[in-house]
């Protein structure tokens, strides 16, 4: 996978060589391209902002050098554009495996009142928000996009299961986790996952994924397709009659 990015600091970006996404990035897997946008200011101040038309506060990016920094990019390797933006619609796991299948990517990242709306409506595919809230500049929320996409990447997480069995992935949240000892401070570490009975753990996972996604984040159910046991597990909880 290639992504391309458009910033005035790529310094920020800096923090990929250690962490997560070093591995494919050594292995060539996947390639980070920094483009800074400064570099194709319009004026020897090195101004690529400006103030906006019709007054009002703080300055927006001006189209000319973001527009110049695109076209430094070679089309086929351009892909779909991106702005990460917190108008645009809100990031999850479904999204993020459906990007982590694309060959190439550019994502710009804004700063001050955000970028023209002109380069918005002519160049971008697609606006992308991590939350709402409102973060100083768009590489934050990219970073939190590459560093999500990068554990698809082979060979990034050891264990494909273990990516495919994050909380989110399958829809539902992951129930929670135990490790040594099973002793601690007299807290026990619940008996069936010390039984050895494959079987009948995995559905205690699955039980204890769905009881949590139910009390955490109902609104989840919604877009799955539960089976017949699973609607049962969840009638006896909102009957309350187990809990
Ligand atoms: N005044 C703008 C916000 C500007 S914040 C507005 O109300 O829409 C500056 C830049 O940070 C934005 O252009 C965007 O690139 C980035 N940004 C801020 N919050 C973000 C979020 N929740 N998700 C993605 N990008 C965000």
């Amino acid at each position: 996978m290639n992504i391309n990015i458009l910033t005035i600091f790529p310094e920020i970006f800096d923090i990929l060589k250690s962490g997560v996404v070093t591995k494919p990035i050594k292995e060539k897997t996947l390639n980070i391209e920094l483009l800074d946008i400064r570099q194709n200011s319009v004026n020897k101040h090195n101004h690529v902002d400006s103030k906006p038309y019709g007054g009002g506060e703080g300055m927006v990016m001006m189209a000319e050098p973001i527009v110049k920094t695109l076209k430094q990019i070679n089309k086929k390797n351009l892909g779909r554009v991106i702005f990460m933006s917190p108008q645009g619609k809100k990031l999850n796991q479904k999204k993020i495996i459906s990007l982590s299948k694309l060959k190439n990517m550019t994502i710009i990242c804004g700063r001050y009142e955000g970028i023209d709306q002109r380069i918005i409506d002519k160049y971008v595919d697609e606006e992308i928000s991590i939350g709402d809230f409102i973060l100083s500049g768009g590489e934050f929320a990219a970073l939190a996009l590459i560093d999500s996409l990068s554990r698809f990447i082979p060979g990034v997480i050891g264990n494909v299961r273990s990516v495919e069995q994050d909380s989110l992935s399958q829809g539902l949240l992951k129930g929670p986790v135990f490790t040594r000892p099973e002793n601690f401070n007299a807290e026990l570490v619940p008996e069936i996952l010390l039984s050895g009975d494959h079987q009948k753990i995995e559905e205690w996972r699955e039980n204890q994924a769905l009881v949590r996604t139910f009390e955490r984040r109902p609104e989840l159910l919604q877009n799955i397709k539960l089976t017949k046991k699973q609607k049962k597990l969840l009638e006896d909880l909102a009957s309350k009659r187990i809990l």
